[in-house]
């Protein structure tokens, strides 16, 4: 990780990213994530009123995926990736994001991916779940209908695989959590800090890669969210509120985004020192400009930011938490 915050107004003269600004309708007829709408392999959607879960139709992992074919040389080797891919619809709404829904319905996401983390991280074979959203164009994503995705594999990703390995080695060597370290860290410095309360923080980490990068973190040490009560389930949900309204009225815009659910492995270890976490990894510098993956990031795995993250939570906290389009409302 490289802060060269002073080359943060240097010339850019390539392509800017336009924001589509098009009012998007509450229901839309052709829409596969919509109510009672049909998907493309021509199953049909519940009438569903709060959130909805289907398995994937087009799974990058499931339980039919073939074999795959011998490595070409003793050198290479490979294993079948199996597992589980759901797609969670977060509202019936084709036009209500994660950031303008009420609390209470994002609390009802929040309880969706606590079921199924549960549900999935029991099935046979599960060793890890996946909780994922991709928002806006410049991310990849076609549908702008709001939802997110579920990932259940027959093995661990690398970076839980490194955080649990780094969580371990914390707390055999101090006796304190790496993650409860960080927050009080966080917490005494207060430059970074967007949201506390009894439960929840929130705050732009010390060592963000991406300029926005925002961390949302349950006060308790739990290696999967499923374990969080009620309250804290709440709270989560209020402080993903804040976070998301903070980042909509940044620019007046729908604000993309990739959002990871961090959680431990479910295939019987000891994951005890395991912490889970939200991290949002937004891809704008600015209203229209890219963050490119390139030399440092893809070739050295070494994330090469031009700004600050004080200056960034200090631009986020300044902001209001009631989002633009409700303002006058
Ligand atoms: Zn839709």
């Amino acid at each position: 990780m490289i802060v060269a915050a002073h080359r943060q107004t240097r010339p850019w003269t390539g392509e800017e990213v336009q924001p589509k600004t098009a009012t998007l309708p509450a229901y839309d007829p052709a829409c596969y994530l919509c109510p009672g709408n049909a998907r493309v392999g021509g199953a049909r959607n519940e009438p569903y009123t709060r959130t909805f879960v289907f398995d994937n139709d087009h799974p990058c992992v499931g339980a039919a995926a073939p074999a795959p074919p011998p490595p070409p040389h003793p050198f290479f080797r490979n294993s079948p990736a199996h597992g589980l891919a759901r797609v969670v619809c977060f509202s019936p709404r084709h036009d209500l994001t994660l950031a303008e829904m009420p609390v209470e319905d994002i609390a009802g996401v929040v309880s969706l991916w606590q079921q199924q983390t549960h549900d999935m991280g029991r099935h046979p074979g599960v060793k890890y779940v996946h909780a994922f959203e991709n928002k806006g164009e410049v991310v990849g994503v076609s549908n702008p209908h709001p939802h997110g995705q579920l990932y259940a594999t027959n093995f661990v990703f690398k970076t839980i695989e490194v955080e649990l390995d780094a969580s371990v080695r914390h707390l055999r060597g101090t006796g304190r959590g790496l993650v409860e370290d960080a927050i009080a860290a966080e917490e005494s410095d207060g430059r970074r800090m967007l949201y506390a309360d009894q439960h929840t923080v929130a705050f732009v980490p010390y060592f963000a890669r991406y300029a926005y990068e925002v961390y949302v973190v349950p006060r308790r040490r739990v290696p999967h969210i499923a374990a969080l009560n009620a309250e804290e389930a709440m709270s989560l949900a209020r402080a993903l509120k804040d976070v998301l309204v903070r980042f909509d009225n940044l620019w007046q815009m729908s604000f993309p985004y990739v959002q990871v659910l961090h959680q431990a492995p479910t295939d019987g270890s000891d994951v005890s020192a395991f912490h889970s976490f939200i991290a949002f990894h937004p891809p704008l510098r600015r209203p229209n400009l890219l963050k490119y993956l390139a030399g440092p990031e893809v070739g050295g795995g070494i994330f090469l930011s031009d700004t600050l993250p004080e200056d960034k939570a200090a631009e986020l906290r300044a902001l209001s938490t009631v989002h633009y389009k409700a303002v006058g409302s």
